[in-house]
């Protein structure tokens, strides 16, 4: 399509997943190499869709590094913002499938290649030219990283995108609960849009309940859309004007990777080019039914990237 950019900052690594669920790696008969990173799934869930992404982000000058870079042409997302970095390894997610469903992770980042992105590094011509600006690091609390990460928001932000967040918690990566909170919360009113789960929105507000009451003290005053994804109860949304749910679509779920980063894709790809939307409930309301089915899709299929979707599967399912 011609849509505008949009660029995602962050991590692209791969996850170790065991081929049977209720082990721990060490102990699985076998595993997959999954490609992953939340903010390279992002940017691959949007040309699937059929817009323009591009991903920045550095790997390691290694076979991973350059398995990922590959993954991410072979979908269309410019690597114009990649760097490699010569001494560091790409990072690696070692997954335990539990029995409940859920997955644990272990990471090797030690310093991975991503955590040593440096301001310096930043392809600006490139970020400058983003209509849209994700991010959400795993790696917002590490130097030089950090720094890189503050400024590429602030060169996006001054060249006028649209500035969305999705704090992505993995709460292994920080030294303590607190500073997780601290550190997702220094970025929190940079951001037009921001994507929760309800873990996430359990963890930051210290409440346990997953309302709008709950929701709502994480608003802040510039903010223009704020989201609540609950797997398969679809999510909440919250403008300044208006709020309500849209409800998950019914699929055969094999594996949740990837579904809010399928969602939040869906989302950024539908109004990069049209922001009047976030002020529309109808349109909205139209556009979040198209990334919870998003989402959807995504669990029915092994990994994420494997699993997103096309515009074609999408309007599949929602026609039913
Ligand atoms: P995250 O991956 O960030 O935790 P969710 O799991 O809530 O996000 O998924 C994002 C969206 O994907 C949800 O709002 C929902 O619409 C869809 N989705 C997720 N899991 C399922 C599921 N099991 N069945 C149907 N839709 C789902």
């Amino acid at each position: 399509g011609s849509l505008s950019l949009i660029v995602s900052f962050g991590e692209m690594l791969i996850d170790f997943v065991p081929t049977v669920s209720g082990v721990s790696l060490a102990e699985a008969p076998g595993f997959l190499k999954a490609p992953g990173g939340a903010p390279a799934n992002v940017a691959i869930a949007v040309t699937r869709l059929g817009g323009k992404a591009a991903f920045v982000g550095k790997l390691g000058d290694d076979e991973f590094g350059h398995m990922l870079a590959g993954i991410l042409k072979e979908n269309g997302v410019s690597g114009d913002g990649i760097n490699f970095d010569k001494g560091a390894r790409t990072a690696l997610a070692f997954v335990t499938l539990r029995a409940d469903g859920e997955r644990e992770f272990m990471f090797y980042r030690n310093p991975s290649a991503d955590m040593l992105l440096t301001p310096e590094e930043l392809n600006l011509d490139l970020i400058r030219s983003a209509k849209v600006f994700h991010y959400g690091s795993i790696s917002l609390i590490v130097e030089p990283c950090r720094s890189a990460h503050m400024k590429a928001m602030q060169v996006a932000k001054d060249a006028g995108a649209l500035l969305s967040y999705d704090p992505n918690l993995r709460l292994p990566l920080w030294p303590s609960a607190e500073e997780a909170r601290e550190q997702i919360m220094s970025i929190w009113d940079k951001a037009d849009i921001i994507k929760v789960s309800d873990v996430e929105l359990e963890f930051l507000t210290g409440s346990n309940k997953i309302d709008d009451e709950t929701a709502l003290t994480l608003w802040h005053p510039n903010l223009k859309l704020l989201l609540v994804t609950l797997g398969e109860k679809g999510c909440n949304y919250y403008t300044k004007n208006f709020r309500g749910s849209v409800a998950a679509f019914h699929v055969k779920t094999v594996d949740t990777t990837g579904a809010g980063d399928s969602f939040v894709g869906a989302l950024l790809c539908k109004i990069v080019d049209d922001q009047a939307i976030l002020e529309d409930e109808r349109r909205l309301k139209e556009v979040l039914r198209f990334a919870c089915a998003c989402g959807a899709i995504t669990t029915t299929k092994k990994g994420a990237i494997p699993a997103l979707p096309t515009e074609s599967e999408v309007l599949n399912l929602i026609k039913g």
